[in-house]
């Protein structure tokens, strides 16, 4: 019941404020408590016994995602499965008058009588979730952590587009190495390879730009999310903008990491493919130039040496077939003049 007449304003810390919320408001767990996203606090202001209504977000989507192995299988096994088993919870939130009373006295910029109390809440398995008795009173440090919750739970979707996008330049960039290595580089490198090194090199190459293709198109569809139509009971269910916010922003997450791990994988394809054409087994030439008695001298790969005969393959023209007994030298070199 709303007062006849509002107590003023006031923005300080009473502890009778935390001891009478854990009468005044009441506490439920969003969707479920095996799973929730979020507590919604209902009731009543402990000091101005105004409604109350807050609902405190458990979970955000966080983009600043550090590359290790282990955030990615963790990543990869759910965000469900990120972090504490929330079937059970201890939480201690730090709440603040936001009822739509005109207190006198208040600044333009604020809602509610100004009180603020702490409150704790605890679910487990089989038990109901239930207000309990906090430890400590809200202070200027806790204060200013909640608001930075709150920033990052409506920044979050920013964030994970944000961080996206970053990786979509970085994909698009692999995209037009492995172009450039194929096209420009690729003929003149695995030239000499053996076949089935040239053949993997191919493979490995083209399994690199499908991936690196793949792995662009998630991240452009996180970055810049997909187009779908949504009701407004819908919208409601998911808990109005802020959990409309982190359900576009766990999609984005999902494909943004879908992105990393088509990035990760195109790097390795690209890294054996590299290594295979610099390393890879090549047929061992022997290069020889003859001086003959007669006529100019003949360069090229040996192909054979028998009954007085040898062949010489130069690059620029047919084998040539040459009488041992014409040669004046014959040296091995590294290459042809
Ligand atoms: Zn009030
Ligand atoms: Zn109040």
């Amino acid at each position: 019941m709303p007062n006849a007449k509002p107590i003023p304003y006031a923005d300080d810390v009473r502890p009778q404020d935390t001891e009478k919320a854990l009468k005044t408001l009441t506490v439920s767990l969003v969707p479920n408590e095996i799973k929730p996203k979020a507590i919604d606090f209902g009731g009543r202001c402990p000091r101005c016994g105004d409604p109350f209504q807050h609902r405190e977000w458990l979970v955000v989507v966080a983009a600043a995602l550090k590359l290790n192995y282990l955030h990615m299988e963790t990543l990869a096994s759910g965000l469900d499965e990120i972090g504490i088993d929330r079937s059970h919870g201890d939480h201690t939130v730090d709440l603040t008058c936001s009822c739509d009373a005109a207190h006198p006295h208040r600044p333009k910029d604020k809602r509610g009588c100004g009180a603020h109390f702490r409150v704790r809440v605890t679910w487990a398995m089989a038990m109901a979730v239930k207000l309990e008795p906090p430890v400590g009173l809200p202070t200027a440090a806790s204060a200013a952590e909640d608001n930075a919750w709150s920033t990052l739970v409506s920044t979050q979707l920013d964030d994970v587009r944000k961080t996206a996008e970053n990786w979509r330049n970085g994909l698009v960039a692999l995209v037009g190495a492995i172009i450039g290595f194929s096209m420009i580089k690729g003929p003149n490198d695995v030239s000499g390879l053996d076949y089935w090194a040239m053949n993997t090199v191919g493979l490995l190459l083209l399994a690199a730009f499908g991936c690196a293709i793949s792995g662009t198109w998630s991240s452009l569809t996180a970055a810049f999310g997909s187009p779908s139509t949504m009701t407004r009971d819908a919208f409601h269910d998911q808990g109005g903008m802020d959990g409309y916010r982190l359900t576009l922003a766990t999609d984005a997450a999902t494909k943004l990491h879908c992105a990393q791990v088509a990035t990760i994988i195109t790097l390795v394809l690209l890294v054996g493919a590299v290594g295979l054409t610099w390393y890879g087994p090549r047929a061992k030439a022997v290069i020889l130039d003859v001086g003959r008695l007669s006529s100019p001298n003949v360069c090229g790969t040996l192909l054979s040496s028998s009954n007085g005969y040898i062949d010489i393959k130069p690059s620029e023209s047919e084998a040539v077939r040459l009488r041992m007994t014409d040669l004046a030298t014959l040296t091995a070199v590294a290459k042809c003049p």
